[in-house]
């Protein structure tokens, strides 16, 4: 089957599977134990809900060498080590202020900034380039927010990498699971030809749990939480101090603020 093949009969297959299955999901006992969530939708009862998830980065309380974050979210997301980077795959890394923020650096930034190295992932624009380009809806926007994958949808095309302005998204060139270290049996793991990127830990939230980078963070500096909401953490620290976000102006409209 060639692969514009492939996407139609994915195409045709998850419109007549969705047609089969979406009246009695949405009917049945699966709503009972649900809740709605602000922004529409539903989530399961007890779990985290927002209008607009976001988060708040303060590089400045990051020690220099730490890598907590990254190694609990990869840990926890199955994530493998290929040890080189050409297949790396990655949810969470960092990279230096120059490269972050090329349109605001120059050439009189202080050691600080210079040697100052942000985490970085999956902004969840609220516009996302990486949705609007994806021909079998495997990436996808809930209405909180949360940009997720659908790893059984994704055929490999890549052309929500192409889409994506942050090199957020990585792909499997090569089978993952001998490449885990230890396997989390609660999470799945991927398979060759599929994409994959931070999903905000929705499995964690839909427990009622924050992310796990923000808990494994012992310097606090990341912050989670509902942008449109006037009294969380978030809301005031991006109102009272001032933040950027990655290539802004591109349109996407990042939801992760950096505070500087
Ligand atoms: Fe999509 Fe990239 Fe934005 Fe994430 S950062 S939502 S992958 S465009």
């Amino acid at each position: 089957m060639t692969t514009t093949n492939r996407r139609d009969f994915l195409k045709i297959a998850g419109a007549s599977a969705l047609t089969l299955i979406a009246p009695p999901i949405l009917c049945t006992a699966w709503a009972k134990d649900k809740m709605n969530i602000p922004g529409g939708g539903f989530a399961p009862a007890g779990a985290l809900t927002a209008k607009r998830w976001a988060m708040a980065i303060d590089p400045s309380k990051c020690s220099a060498d730490c890598t907590d974050c990254i190694t609990a979210c990869h840990a926890l997301h199955n994530v493998p080590s290929f040890g080189n980077p050409k297949d790396e795959v990655k949810w969470i890394w960092t990279e230096p202020f120059a490269s972050a923020f090329p349109g605001e650096n120059h050439a009189y930034h202080g050691q600080a900034i210079q040697k100052m190295r942000l985490p970085v992932m999956c902004n969840h624009c609220a516009n996302p380039a990486c949705v609007r380009v994806c021909p079998t809806k495997a990436t996808f926007q809930r209405p909180d927010g949360v940009v997720m994958m659908d790893y059984h949808r994704c055929i490999g095309c890549r052309l929500c990498m192409a889409g994506c302005p942050y090199g957020a998204r990585s792909m499997n060139f090569r089978d993952p699971r001998p490449f885990i270290a230890r396997i989390n049996p609660n999470f799945p793991t991927r398979t060759r030809g599929v994409v994959e990127k931070c999903n905000f830990c929705e499995e964690r939230l839909a427990k009622g749990m924050l992310p796990a980078c923000v808990l494994a963070c012992k310097q606090k500096a990341l912050v989670f939480g509902d942008a449109e909401n006037p009294q969380s953490e978030i809301r005031m620290l991006i109102e009272k101090r001032f933040n950027l976000r990655r290539r802004a102006h591109l349109g996407t409209a990042p939801q992760i603020y950096y505070i500087l």
